[in-house]
């Protein structure tokens, strides 16, 4: 198999999840991202509560708006009322900076390539008896 096609992680999605979870572990390892869809989901909506810029504060210019207070409506007309700081993400500016980090740090995304099937090829070390996760 040549060379660049070895990762040490292979991340399925390039949703929110997705995407945060390998440009968090780019720097540290190489990462592999394999979407389904042609392009990045830019048309969704993500809310968050105010812990995650508090805990992330280089994600603030990436904030498309704030509110206190969120009305849920479902399919069914049932409404929720929450009350709160709730931070909409620019999704746009989000994913794009999700992706730079990936692909600054050498990780890979790989579009309309949908995930089907693994095989073990190696059998890696076995973890020490008292391993436990
Ligand atoms: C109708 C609707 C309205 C919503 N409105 C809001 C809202 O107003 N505010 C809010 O905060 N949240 C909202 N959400 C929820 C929000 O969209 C999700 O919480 C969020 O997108 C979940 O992110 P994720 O990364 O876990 O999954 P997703 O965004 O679904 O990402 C998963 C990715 O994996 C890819 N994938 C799936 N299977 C494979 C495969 N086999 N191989 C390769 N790729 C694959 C998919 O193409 C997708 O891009 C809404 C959801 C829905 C359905």
């Amino acid at each position: 198999m040549p060379n660049d096609l070895h990762y040490d992680v292979i991340v399925l999605g390039a949703g929110v999840a997705g995407l945060s979870l390998a440009s968090e572990l780019s720097p540290y390892l190489k990462v592999l991202v394999l979407e389904r869809e042609t392009h990045l989901p830019i048309r969704k909506f993500w809310l968050t509560n105010h812990k995650s810029v508090e805990l992330n504060p280089e994600l603030r210019p990436f904030i498309d708006s704030n509110y206190t207070q969120m009305d849920i409506i479902a399919y069914d007309l049932s409404a929720f009322r929450c009350h709160g700081s709730f931070y909409l993400w620019d999704t746009r500016k989000l994913t794009e900076y999700f992706v730079n980090k990936i692909n600054g740090a050498g990780g890979k995304i790989m579009f309309d390539c949908t995930f089907y099937s693994y095989q073990n090829s190696h059998h890696g070390d076995l973890p020490p008896k008292n391993w436990s996760s």
